[in-house]
């Protein structure tokens, strides 16, 4: 479809490479969102990332705002990550036996958070959450969770359930293989109402291990909740006897140090942290107090494991990135550069009197077509106005601008971003909006 005043980029390569994909996996890719089936066109296969940029197989350059779907703050390949993981991996990549770079990233990790006194590492934020929910159950001796509806948290089990019909809904299953019986202990509401948390609390009492939220939800738009909220629900959680898990996946040395804890000043029982500690390798973790921490295996009776669990490779990319985050100003200039890029945008848009609208936290941006002042839950996105992002998708990277495949997925501004690049990008997305 050739729309807007820019010719279709050239992806005869992409194509090819994606036909042959399509042979090897599912619908051609190995995670479902990569496969462009909201945006129009195939995947782009990409051949290299430096800095803000990134190419693809025909040798088209973008601007990359996906940056990974979040870890590469820093940008792609930064020298001083690519150096530590390159030094490290003279000397073997896995052991499966405890390396000293464990307790370097740990120490690293602990010494900016004041929310949690232990850590395990796991190799990504689906196994973190899946293990924070398990430890939750084994402290509490409860089984059932509470979550929000248009929150991610990865794809274990418990967590793939969807919101059924009414305030408080047994979670129903939102993928074919989660047996009903498990999506029962998901007990799911929506965001920013508190009724539905007390109802929750009430009809399932002293049954309710955990409540898990994203720091700020960011996999289904960009959905800001008021900090009194967030307040509230800790209140609920001590008064009931709930653990509350944060699922900082995203958020996590994202909005700063101490991620969205320290943002909204609450304090969690357990936190999950994902791709971000690993520079763009594949780590998570999850951690709490000692006490809580001391059930986990094999100190306690939860067990958790994994062979590449604190992998040393891995470790040395999430060391090298921490210790560049942990300079001082480091999140003062990036939230600043981000914040005046959407905030043009913004006054763009409103002074065309287009229905669009930025939700902005740091340097996470989410591009809405609404006139809507606030979009604090799931239900208030119109699926409508995902049209609107499927054509800006096409006319962004016609411009050589690359945004995550989908108007549900929020975008990140990296260090890498400098202000030529983010001069260039507004420019480029006034022009899409005017299309
Ligand atoms: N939790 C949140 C908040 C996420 O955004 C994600 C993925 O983006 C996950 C969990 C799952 O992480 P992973 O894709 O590394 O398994």
């Amino acid at each position: 479809v050739q729309t807007g005043s820019k010719p279709d980029i050239s992806r005869e390569k992409s194509a090819e490479l994606y036909e042959k994909a399509k042979k090897y996996f599912p619908g051609g890719v190995n995670s479902p969102v990569r496969a462009f089936k909201s945006v129009y066109g195939t995947p782009l296969f990409i051949q290299k990332g430096d800095g803000c940029f990134v190419w693809d197989a025909d040798g088209n350059q973008f601007i990359d705002f996906c940056g990974s779907w979040g870890p590469l703050i820093l940008g792609h390949n930064h020298p001083k990550v690519r150096e530590k993981v390159t030094e490290v991996m003279q000397n073997g990549m896995s052991f499966g036996a405890p390396t000293a770079l464990e307790n370097e990233l740990a120490e690293l990790i602990l010494k900016n958070n004041r929310y949690v006194e232990k850590i395990r590492f796991t190799s990504s934020g689906t196994e973190a959450v899946m293990s924070a929910i398990r430890l939750a159950r084994g402290f509490t001796g409860r089984d059932k969770i509470i979550k929000f509806d248009g929150c991610y948290h990865g794809h274990s089990d418990s967590l793939l359930v969807k919101a059924g019909s009414g305030l408080v809904t047994f979670g129903e299953t939102s993928s074919a293989g989660v047996p009903k019986s498990f999506a029962a202990e998901t007990i799911v509401i929506p965001l920013n109402d508190r009724q539905a948390v007390e109802e929750a609390f009430a009809r399932f009492k002293e049954q309710v291990a955990a409540v898990i939220i994203e720091g700020i939800p960011a996999n289904n738009g960009l959905l800001l909740q008021e900090p009194e909220y967030m307040k509230f629900i800790r209140e609920a959680c001590t008064a009931n006897g709930a653990l509350l898990i944060l699922d900082e996946v995203i958020t996590g040395f994202r909005l700063g140090l101490e991620g969205a804890a320290a943002h909204y000043d609450i304090k969690p029982d357990i936190l999950t942290y994902g791709k971000i500690i690993g520079g763009g390798l594949p780590v998570g973790m999850y951690g709490a107090s000692a006490e809580i921490m001391g059930h986990i295996s094999p100190d306690g009776g939860v067990y958790q494991a994994g062979t590449l669990s604190g992998n040393p490779v891995a470790m040395a990319a999430g060391i090298a990135q921490i210790t560049e985050l942990s300079r001082s100003g480091f999140y003062k200039d990036l939230n600043t550069k981000a914040q005046e890029f959407v905030a043009s945008i913004q006054r763009f848009a409103t002074a065309r009197n287009y229905r669009f609208k930025v939700f902005t936290a740091g340097s996470i941006f989410w591009f809405a077509f609404t006139d809507q002042e606030h979009i604090r839950t799931s239900a208030e996105i119109d699926a409508g106005s995902m049209e609107k992002f499927k054509v800006m998708h096409r006319e962004l990277l016609n411009r050589g601008i690359y945004l995550g495949p989908s108007g549900y997925e929020v975008g990140f501004v990296s260090a890498a971003h400098s202000k030529i690049e983010l001069e260039k990008a507004k420019r480029a997305i006034f022009e899409a909006l005017d299309v």
